[in-house]
């Protein structure tokens, strides 16, 4: 008989246990729901204030034999759960589980990530009209659709040139427009992303600015594509929190680029994370690039570099071009000239890993 009625309480038990899953997870639902809101609305996750009401709330209608501080206690522990799935689920919005899809970002009429990669490629600054004037021909010639140069400069030493600034927006803009090119720039102040609007097409956030948070902002309030560049020394997952904070402004316009990190090697200029492509592109949605130029700052080993990145899964390459390096006002060692660059360009086309250049009709 005994044994009859310990059989039948236990099967009253499991039946319990199955509700309270049942009422659990339909709870955890309306949680990610609130998580949803607090999200779109900026707000934090944990809520103290809430979670007292609540906890108090029980204890007031506990009708025992539990004591207030046990059911205290175990609700403690569901609402910890619960906080847990609001920030793990909430996922990123680069993140690559949230589409099933490869972002496309596009510049000027130019598809970044679509599946052909590309060169982009440009001086490391402009300096003098006659500069841009033969790189822009010489990059026309090439086939090239986006071209780079810097006019706000991140210099190691304050005393080294520092860049043109607007007029050297100016003047990228004016060569762009000439040979039929978007054009992409450093910007590295918020002050100043208002003002690139009217030159740029592509805003680069350069190494040395991967954590200006404010900067990020700024740009993620913009709808021109971004250019997003590793720091020095930031891990992928600091790369990816960046590229949040601009895609959580609103601005999904976003391309990577991996540009070497520094370690203890000095064989190269950086060291170029090879692995932080396909990571990047399995975690993210984004497309992601690799600049060659400042990962190696050897002109030696830029082809084979530029093909490991390419096979490896990146979207294009970055490289610095100079119609004469050795008097760059900066990066002098590592720009190709015009041979190198055809060089460079003709080794790529002919590996079969970015398109052949289609004859001018
Ligand atoms: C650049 O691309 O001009 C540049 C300064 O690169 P990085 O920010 O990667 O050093
Ligand atoms: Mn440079």
């Amino acid at each position: 008989m005994a044994e009859e009625q310990l059989k039948e309480l236990r099967e009253q038990l499991d039946e319990i246990n199955s509700e309270l899953l049942a009422l659990l997870s339909q709870r955890a639902d309306i949680v990610e729901r609130i998580g949803q809101i607090k999200h779109t609305r900026g707000m934090t996750a944990f809520d103290p204030e809430r979670e007292k009401q609540q906890l108090d709330r029980l204890a007031a209608e506990n009708p025992g034999p539990f004591d207030d501080g046990t059911i205290r206690h175990l609700f403690k522990q569901i609402f910890q759960a619960s906080l847990g799935l609001q920030e793990e689920r909430r996922g990123l919005l680069v993140s690559r589980s949230r589409t099933g899809t490869d972002t496309v970002v596009t510049v000027r009429g130019m598809d970044i990530g679509g599946g052909k990669p590309f060169v982009v490629g440009g001086p490391c600054s402009v300096e003098t009209p006659d500069q841009m004037e033969k790189v822009g021909k010489e990059l026309q010639a090439q086939g090239i659709l986006l071209m780079r140069g810097g006019a706000f400069k991140p210099r190691t030493s304050p005393y080294d040139f520092q860049g043109l600034g607007e007029p050297g927006l100016q003047l990228l803009k004016q060569t762009g427009q000439k040979y039929g090119m978007a054009v992409v720039s450093e910007i590295v102040s918020p002050n100043d992303v208002e003002m690139a609007l009217q030159y740029v097409d592509m805003i680069q956030v350069g190494a040395r600015n991967m954590q200006n948070f404010e900067l990020l902002k700024a740009v993620g309030a913009t709808r021109i594509p971004i250019l997003l560049k590793r720091g020095l020394s930031a891990t992928i997952e600091e790369l990816i929190y960046a590229a949040e904070y601009i895609a959580s402004r609103g601005n999904e316009k976003i391309v990577l680029c991996e540009r070497g990190i520094r370690t203890y090697e000095k064989a190269t200029r950086n060291t170029l994370d090879i692995s932080a492509v396909p990571i990047l592109k399995q975690e993210t949605h984004l497309p992601v690039l690799v600049d060659v130029t400042h990962s190696t700052g050897r002109k030696d080993i830029m082809i084979p570099v530029a093909k490991a990145a390419l096979a490896v899964g990146a979207d294009g390459v970055m490289v610095e071009v100079h119609p004469e390096p050795s008097v760059a006002l900066s990066d002098a060692k590592q720009q190709l000239n015009f041979a190198e660059f055809a060089a460079f360009m003709h080794a790529l086309r002919e590996s079969g890993l970015i398109p052949r250049l289609e004859p001018v009709s």
